[in-house]
């Protein structure tokens, strides 16, 4: 047998910048201690717990037997550009022609072409905290510096105009919105994005990236579905890049389709990197999708449903917990949870929590249950549980939560 060669690679500087999604790094190690037979309660997951409707995958069967296992134009097939179209506009208001619609594999990756087509080296992007784990590495990817913005318990973990405004440099090149947000549900109202849009309108080298992928997984108390900048923001609208996908409302994480609405300008930027670097999605994917978006729409309102009777189920148990105050989600499938009265207290083995990391890893020792530590989403202490499971784990699992709480002795 011959040795395995040393290898002579080094990442480059854009990787050394990076790190390792901590939503897969958690769903790595629920996998390993699984593995060892231990019984976990896991809420790190970030993907529905449904299974694609039977009609999303039919259309996938048939657009396989009829042959549509080729390559199609970057920006998609007619088909599902067309059903894009007509879902964004029933949904937004804003009706976009074949020059303002990209297709990729997931909004994620999308997110990604968006900063590559446009970001310099020291271009800046307004990154509100907490934020989704991948904004700021993929920003710093594509040589871009991120400006993460604190938001408040009181604005509801929602960016204002005036924090937004005092943010805003000559070298911003992006403001990110994220609603609902993943980690915290929080929704921004018309009367938010108004104010949001009027600060963007007074700075006219800066564009918006709205990650809106859990638009349509909004409570009926809040409205049933998040408002869209681009509908309410005319002026600035060619300034605009939303972003959403079929991913979370029809449970097609792993079909892996995604499709940004925007200006020419960017959109034909996008997909000319995408020409060079995928050349488009799965075909048998983008049928898929085209099936979801144009079909039957009831799915989405049954999950939605679902996720409300969890989340209110979730927030009671978590909020009766001494020491835990969960945000009350507007949307999307998450519990961010202030842990912060955690900090301090001894475990039974004697080690002091100093921070959310310690205080994750108490829990998946003492009581078995996996979560993330806000420190991911740049926002401590505290933690996010994804309610993207059934009833009885979420039951167990904070029950399991309160005990190893309980067991903790305050500090003195
Ligand atoms: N944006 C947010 C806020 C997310 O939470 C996710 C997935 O977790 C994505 C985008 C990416 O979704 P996808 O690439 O599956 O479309």
């Amino acid at each position: 047998m011959t040795e395995a060669p040393v290898s002579a690679f080094t990442p480059a500087a854009r990787v050394r910048r990076i790190r390792v999604s901590p939503s897969s790094a958690a769903a790595a190690r629920v996998r390993e201690l699984k593995a060892q037979g231990r019984r976990i309660f896991d809420f790190t997951v970030g993907e529905p717990d449904f299974d694609t409707p039977q009609d999303v995958k039919d259309a996938a069967v048939a657009a396989i037997a009829r042959g549509e296992t080729k390559y199609t134009p970057v920006n998609g097939t007619k088909e599902l550009r067309d059903a894009i179209r007509d879902r964004v506009e029933a949904t937004m208001g804003v009706r976009y022609g074949d020059e303002g619609i990209s297709v990729g594999g997931g909004g994620k990756q999308l997110i990604y072409l968006a900063f590559s087509a446009s970001l310099d080296e020291g271009d800046e992007v307004i990154v509100p905290a907490p934020y989704w784990v991948s904004y700021p590495d993929m920003v710093l990817a594509n040589d871009g510096t991120p400006v993460v913005v604190p938001t408040r318990a009181e604005d509801g973990y929602k960016l204002t105009a005036e924090t937004l405004r005092s943010a805003i440099t000559e070298r911003t090149k992006w403001v990110v919105l994220n609603t609902p947000s993943n980690p915290t549900g929080a929704t921004y109202s018309r009367a938010e994005l108004e104010a949001i849009a009027e600060v963007v309108a007074e700075a006219p080298h800066v564009l918006v990236l709205t990650d809106e992928i859990y638009a349509d997984l909004v409570y009926s108390d809040a409205g049933g579905r998040a408002t869209s900048l681009a509908e309410v923001a005319p002026g600035i609208r060619d300034r605009i890049l939303t972003v959403n996908g079929v991913s979370k409302s029809y449970a097609m994480t792993g079909w892996r389709l995604g499709y940004a609405v925007g200006a020419p300008g960017i959109i034909g930027a996008i997909n000319l990197l995408q020409s060079q670097t995928s050349s488009c999605p799965s075909s048998i994917s983008q049928a898929a999708a085209a099936a979801a978006l144009s079909g039957d729409q009831s799915f989405v309102a049954h999950a939605r449903e679902v996720y409300q009777a969890r989340r209110d189920r979730a927030v009671e148990l978590v909020d009766a917990i001494d020491g835990l105050v969960p945000v009350r989600p507007d949307g999307a499938f998450y519990l961010f949870v202030d842990c912060s009265a955690l900090i301090g207290r001894t475990t039974p083995e004697g080690a002091v929590l100093e921070t959310d990391q310690d205080v994750v890893l108490h829990l998946l020792d003492a009581a078995g249950v996996a979560v993330i530590q806000g420190s991911a989403y740049g926002t401590s202490p505290f933690f996010r549980m994804s309610f993207a499971t059934d009833l009885d784990t979420i039951e167990q699992g904070i029950a399991a939560i309160g005990e190893a709480v309980a067991a903790l002795t305050p500090a003195q």
